[in-house]
């Protein structure tokens, strides 16, 4: 069992991921090996204290190159449920099953909060994760939202297993193969059903059957991946030493409010792995 699992590769938990390091527990940190999307996409940042004015792709290396050099590494899987019993935490990432003894979150803001539906039906027929339930679906239909090329891989194996692909994609210039596959030209605006996903409801009222729903996105809402966690709109409720209301969950950056800054992103992160280090400790 880890003594931390870090949910996130950006600026906060790069930031929690150093000192934790540092300070010699062991550290299981979720994320994409490219680190922070966002922080890549900034053209110009110059407010990030020492850094001059850089562009957030020559940025966001540096901060891969400051991981790369302390020995930190990421499993790049998205992690799709934490939950809590007898005092540690399981986490869930793409079909694996990881154990740790405290849990930060620090994934970023996410402003969607799905479609209506997708919450309520997760398990029952909405899924994260391709590789983990697409054997589920063999021979059936079901409709895709992929959010970009990351995620065609798995949608070709979705293709290989179901009977009937929708796929909707933002991204046009995605080309996935399979002549089951239909591309859809309006969003996937609901998932209807029961019991079950039943159909799911697109942008220009159309409705079409199916037997399941994958979502595949980069982040899902916190709601989504941590039950029971108090939340303000988007954001996760912490106290001072982002604590959530769940004991041994800390929550750092974006994903706990306004403004969304690296400095406070890499500051909570800070303060967070040294609450992190009290909880292990015994102390907080
Ligand atoms: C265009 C643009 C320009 C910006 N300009 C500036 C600027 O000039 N100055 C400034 O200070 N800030 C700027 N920002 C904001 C800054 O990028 C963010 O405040 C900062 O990146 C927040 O860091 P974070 O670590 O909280 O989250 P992010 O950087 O969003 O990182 C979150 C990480 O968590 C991962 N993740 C999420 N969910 C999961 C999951 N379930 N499993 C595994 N991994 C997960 C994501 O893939 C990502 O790697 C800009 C943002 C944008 C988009």
């Amino acid at each position: 069992m880890f003594d931390v699992a870090i949910i996130g590769t950006g600026p906060a938990g790069l930031s929690a991921a150093i000192t934790l390091k540092m300070r010699e527990k062991s550290v299981l940190w979720f994320g994409p090996a490219d680190m922070s999307a966002k922080v890549e996409k900034a053209e110009k940042i110059a407010n990030y204290p020492g850094a001059g004015v850089i562009g957030g792709r020559e940025l966001n290396g540096r901060f891969r190159a400051h991981a790369q050099e302390l020995g930190l590494e990421t499993v790049d899987r998205l992690v799709t449920t934490v939950t809590k019993t007898g005092g540690r935490f399981m986490l869930l990432a793409e079909n694996e099953v990881y154990e740790a003894r405290s849990v930060l979150l620090a994934t970023g803001v996410v402003t969607s909060r799905g479609v209506p539906g997708e919450a309520e039906l997760l398990g029952r027929g909405v899924s994260y994760c391709a590789t983990c339930d697409g054997m589920f679906y063999r021979g059936k239909a079901i409709a895709v939202y992929c959010a970009g090329s990351r995620y065609a891989h798995e949608v070709e194996y979705l293709a290989d297993v179901a009977s009937k692909v929708y796929l909707y994609s933002p991204e046009r210039e995605l080309t996935v193969g399979g002549e089951n596959v239909e591309r859809l030209g309006s969003p996937i605006a609901g998932v209807e059903g029961h019991d079950r996903v039943e159909s799911v409801r697109l942008g220009d009222g159309r409705e079409i059957p199916v037997d399941g729903a994958f979502f595949l996105r980069s982040a899902i809402s916190p709601a989504s991946l941590v039950p029971g966690l108090a939340l303000d709109g988007p954001h996760i409720v912490v106290d001072r030493q982002l604590r959530t209301g769940i004991e041994g969950c800390f929550a750092a950056g974006d994903c706990t409010g306004r403004p969304y800054q690296i400095a406070k992103a890499v500051g909570e992160g800070n303060v967070a792995a040294h609450q992190i280090l009290e909880y292990l400790a015994g102390t907080l």
